[in-house]
């Protein structure tokens, strides 16, 4: 019997290898999937950053669904500081439909800066934002 031979991934520049009777490696796979399921992907970014960011995240993908719907967040999603990010409305709360609103990347990051600084003057401290260490972005 033959084993099948791992061969060169079917992409143009790629150098990886693709799994035996594929033609394209995991990463080409995974961005072709990504380009097919838009809203998957961005799905599964906000539920990955959120667990990284220890969030509490309730949002269902049927939700995150209907969200993109109604705003018309796919469209507008990127990394400029125009384009859309999804804002927890009270950023003590994790991810739920009724917390969550549009806002750009810009105004986003203002808003965490005055949460911040706020935090800082009233000894406030937000659960999982370490106030010795502020320097990090927490906010989402
Ligand atoms: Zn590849």
């Amino acid at each position: 019997m033959i084993a099948l031979a791992k061969k060169k991934c079917a992409t143009k520049w790629c150098r990886n290898r693709a799994r035996a009777g594929r033609c394209y490696c995991h990463k080409c796979r995974t961005r072709a999937w990504r380009e097919r399921h838009p809203q998957r992907k961005q799905y599964h970014i906000l539920k990955w950053s959120a667990k990284l960011r220890k969030i509490p995240f309730l949002l269902t993908y049927e939700e995150f669904g209907l969200f993109c719907d109604l705003t018309g967040y796919l469209e507008n999603v990127g990394n400029s500081g125009a384009s859309w990010t999804v804002d927890r409305r009270d950023d003590t709360l994790g991810y739920f439909l009724d917390n969550l609103q549009i806002l750009t990347n810009s105004q986003n990051v203002r808003k965490g800066n005055t949460f911040r600084a706020n935090a800082k003057n009233r000894k406030f401290r937000a659960p999982g934002v370490n106030t010795q260490t502020s320097g990090k972005t927490q906010n989402g």
